[in-house]
């Protein structure tokens, strides 16, 4: 057995089997390149699920956790720390306006964990409305948020009084609205769901609904922020501000981090103890994340998102009129979806095959989240392996169906 075959059969062997596992076994990064145990090169358009948004192994990521790391590592909630005070400084200023308070927690299912119980805090009620298709996370609540029966099913009962309603229809929601009803929750793009662009209106009307009738907004930005649409935050795409706003996966540059934002008004509706994480806010991830702010800022690379996935959306456009078997492109920034009219496994396994990562969303929908940093000539790459393994799917299905036919 080789090297990479026993590892693979070690993760296999001892892990629990809950991921979808792709033959590869990848040792180092570095920008939008990730390089596997044998030394073969692959190109990222997965971010590695969304997280390294500024790249893999980021210099001023890597240079900040080094020195923090020597400094302390570990710093209870309960205890004030520098790095902590820093980051959610860097943090409030970038924010839309309002949301200046935050919990910091360890992950994305976490910050709408914390939404949730802020919701109903809040606001005495109980009815949460969320959308079919949307994606919040795994955990009891956050799952009870989130739509797709396989996720679901198996964990019944979960929390009570959340409803799902259609998206991109503002009346679905208004009919959902009780006396009961604390708090609307959405991903202003669905990630999870197929890249789904809301229609135009959708969420401000949704806004004015929630203002009308005392019911809290929830934006679950745990893809859509930090740059990545185009904007820093997806909701300025549509200049709507959520009363409270989940974050995560890239805002401490590869760390685990969640974060929960909200006024000063809502936040202060919990108390001391009534909600808390050991880990919030530990020096080493506040560290990696006030660098990784500095960079999104300074490297301008909401920008670079809008300016590059404007580019990589009109490459896929052009793929789109000469493949049959792609059905829509969709996104926005570097949020993109190329809906395909057959499933999308094999063009993953393919494309990791010829170098390039890419993910699905759904069956049918190749999803591409490649970092903010990829350049464009990166991205004629990636598209021109699309372009040959949509080509090679193509010809499979037709000897396939001629095979069936003989
Ligand atoms: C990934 C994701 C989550 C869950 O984050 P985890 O860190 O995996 O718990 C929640 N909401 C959205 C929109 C996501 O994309």
């Amino acid at each position: 057995m080789n090297e990479q075959q026993q590892i693979m059969e070690t993760e296999n062997r001892y892990l629990a089997n809950v991921f979808s596992k792709k033959p590869v076994v990848l040792t180092s990064g570095k920008g939008a390149l990730l390089w596997d145990i044998n030394g073969k090169e692959y190109l990222d358009c997965s971010s590695g699920y969304g997280i390294a948004a500024l790249g893999h192994c980021h210099p001023k990521i890597v240079e900040a956790i080094k020195t923090q790391a020597e400094q302390l590592l570990t710093c209870h909630g309960s205890y004030y720390n520098d790095k902590r005070a820093q980051f959610i400084e860097k943090l409030v200023k970038i924010t839309p306006k309002g949301l200046d308070k935050a919990f910091l927690s360890n992950s994305g299912a976490e910050s709408v964990e914390c939404a949730l119980k802020l919701a109903r805090k809040a606001t005495g009620k109980t009815e949460i409305i969320a959308l079919m298709g949307s994606y919040h996370g795994k955990t009891m609540g956050a799952l009870s948020a989130t739509w797709d029966k396989k996720y679901r099913e198996p964990f019944f009962p979960l929390i009570p009084d959340i409803k799902h309603v259609a998206p991109d229809n503002p009346d679905k929601i208004r009919e959902a609205i009780t006396d009961k009803t604390a708090a609307v929750i959405i991903e202003p793009i669905r990630g999870e769901g197929g890249v789904r662009v809301p229609v135009a209106g959708y969420l401000q009307t949704v806004r004015e609904i929630c203002t009308n009738h005392d019911i809290l907004l929830i934006f679950d930005e745990v893809q859509t922020g930090f740059g990545r649409t185009g904007k820093l935050f997806g909701c300025q795409n549509w200049d709507v501000t959520p009363d409270i706003m989940c974050l995560a996966k890239p805002f401490a540059g590869g760390l685990p981090i969640g974060i929960t934002l909200a006024p000063e008004s809502l936040m202060s509706m919990f108390k001391i103890g009534e909600h808390s994480t050991t880990f919030s806010g530990s020096p080493l991830v506040c560290a990696a994340g006030c660098a990784a702010i500095e960079v999104l800022i300074e490297e301008q690379l909401a920008d670079k998102a809008a300016l590059n996935g404007a580019y990589f959306k009109s490459q896929l456009e052009a793929l789109a009129t000469k493949h049959k078997s792609i059905k829509e492109v969709r996104g926005l920034g570097l949020m993109l979806g190329m809906e395909l009219r057959t499933d999308v496994h094999g063009v993953l396994l393919k494309a990791l095959d010829r170098g390039v990562l890419v993910l699905d969303a759904g069956r049918t929908v190749v999803r591409l989240l490649p970092p903010l940093i990829i350049t464009k000539s990166q991205i004629d790459y990636a598209v021109n392996i699309l372009d040959v393994v949509l080509e090679e799917e193509a010809s499979e299905r037709a000897s396939s169906s001629r095979t069936v036919s003989n």
